[in-house]
């Protein structure tokens, strides 16, 4: 099973959190966790050990790191949701539907899938919402367009 799909939607909001609050810093404090996810800290300690596990951040004196195991799988799960909205906004939901859509599948598609769909749709280089899709392994990789 791929990392992602091991992953909770929550864990993956904390795994965002950590890369957004990192920033080359010291690393954030699990307070810091706890508070942007609107948790207690034993609930945000839960939802890091398993990241830590699989190597996607480092923990240290308290504070966690996103690992580059962690960075590269967040422009995986990054890749895998706009990818979901492009399907979707091609499928005719309204480009507002599509991010709350791609939310329900993005964490369960495999990348083989997701590599699929990027090919079905012309390996778009943008989601519906104008953010960058990086180019996948088989547009060659480089730009198409
Ligand atoms: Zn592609
Ligand atoms: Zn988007």
């Amino acid at each position: 099973m791929e990392t992602l799909q091991r992953l909770t939607r929550r864990q993956v909001d904390a795994l965002r959190l950590v890369a957004r609050r990192d920033a080359g810093g010291p690393g954030v404090p699990l307070n810091a966790v706890a508070e942007g996810l609107g948790v207690t800290a034993p609930s945000a300690l839960a939802l890091l050990g398993p990241l830590e596990s699989n190597g996607l951040i480092a923990r240290f004196r308290g504070k966690s790191r996103l690992t580059s195991r962690g960075r590269s799988c967040l422009d995986e799960y990054l890749r895998h949701h706009r990818v979901a909205e492009s399907l979707f906004a091609r499928a005719g939901l309204p480009r507002e539907a599509t991010h709350a859509a791609a939310l329900e599948v993005d964490l369960a598609l495999s990348h083989r899938t997701v590599q699929e769909i990027c090919e079905a749709e012309g390996h778009p280089s943008v989601c519906p919402h104008g953010r960058p899709i990086a180019p996948c392994s088989s547009s060659g990789g480089g730009r198409r367009r």
